[in-house]
């Protein structure tokens, strides 16, 4: 029977998840797992690349994101797996790092975007040699689609590009292209209206929150600069409240934009009515995340699962690498037991 076609993404597990992922992400993601076999990557070594300092909470950062993968409703069989828990990764980066040049990492534009977005004025290796990770992370499990935005295509390129050096180099096509599934990625504006919704600036609101906190930081949300009064008419196509009626009660806006432009509607109700738009929406996701999160063993297992399946797929094409390059030294038995 022919596989389905594989997919890798995942996320930096630095925190809860928030509706930005949500938007950008999790909610395409629920959609793919039927059609795709997806491997969630928990991609705990990339925190180290910007959060070297202050890496203490990886793991309760880990279950975190788990939570809030099953919450969304990903399904427990798809296979979720911790990077640093497959070695694999490691020594395919380290293969992959001979057919990069160090001129190469410093033009990529995403790395120095995320640089600068991240605040890393100090670049470690790691850091510019990260699509390298990622292109081991993309090649060990030879996934055929990257879920994308715009902004991630260089990566993707850099990865295509390892896969022909490698097959010349070696001559040995173990890898084919990926190709980028490139989707619109919708930024979600945080509620101090102006940023990317993101914990490190708390403009979130958390899968995780209480529907009371939910709406208190919905009341406290920027919304129609240009209106100073109530009696004002509001210009909805320039509130970012709008915005989330949009995405999470699209079925409203025409009765919301109607009232706000004749200034029948406060925003202090609007508010109000939209937080509780997104609790209902937010209800069904809370309860499943809560149902996993008070079973840690049972959501452990899941990922414990994952990484080992994913390990073993990892070793496989790792074999295949050593043999290509010349280093694997069958003579030598199995060295895993040490000494
Ligand atoms: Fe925005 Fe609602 Fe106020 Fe209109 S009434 S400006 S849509 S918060």
């Amino acid at each position: 029977m022919q596989r389905k076609n594989r997919i890798l993404t995942g996320d930096r597990p630095t925190g809860q998840l928030h509706l930005g992922h949500y938007v950008g992400t999790l909610k395409n993601r629920v959609h793919l797992q039927d059609e795709y076999d997806c491997f969630f990557i928990v991609a705990d070594l990339q925190v180290l690349t910007d959060h070297l300092e202050n890496h203490s909470s990886i793991e309760g950062n880990v279950f975190e994101v788990m939570c809030d993968y099953l919450g969304v409703g990903l399904e427990p069989e798809n296979t979720f797996f911790v990077q640093s828990q497959v070695p694999e990764l490691a020594e395919l980066t380290m293969y992959f790092s001979f057919l990069v040049t160090l001129t190469c990492l410093q033009r990529n534009p995403t790395v120095k975007d995320e640089a600068k977005t991240y605040g890393v004025t100090n670049i470690s290796y790691g850091f510019l040699g990260y699509p390298i990770s990622q292109a081991a992370d993309i090649l060990a499990f030879k996934a055929d689609l990257i879920p994308v935005g715009q902004d991630q295509l260089p990566h993707i390129e850099q990865t295509r590009e390892i896969v022909r050096s490698f097959n010349r180099v070696f001559n040995k096509e173990i890898f084919a292209l990926p190709e980028p599934l490139v989707g619109e990625v919708p930024i979600l504006v945080g509620t101090d209206g102006t940023n990317k919704m993101s914990k490190s600036l708390d403009n979130f609101v958390a899968f995780a929150h209480s529907p009371e906190e939910t709406e208190r930081r919905i009341l406290n949300m920027v919304t129609d600069r240009k209106r100073a009064y109530r009696k004002d008419p509001g210009h909805p196509d320039e509130c970012f409240a709008f915005k989330y009626w949009s995405i999470f009660a699209p079925t409203d806006t025409l009765v919301v934009r109607q009232e706000c432009e004749t200034a029948t509607r406060g925003c202090k109700e609007c508010k109000a009515q939209l937080a509780q738009k997104l609790n209902e929406h937010l209800a069904e996701i809370r309860n499943r995340r809560q149902c996993y999160a008070s079973q840690p063993d049972f959501v452990w297992d899941i990922l414990a699962t994952g990484t080992k399946r994913a390990r073993a797929v990892a070793n496989e094409t790792l074999m295949e690498v050593r043999e290509a390059m010349k280093i694997s030294f069958p003579k030598l038995g199995d060295l895993k037991g040490g000494r």
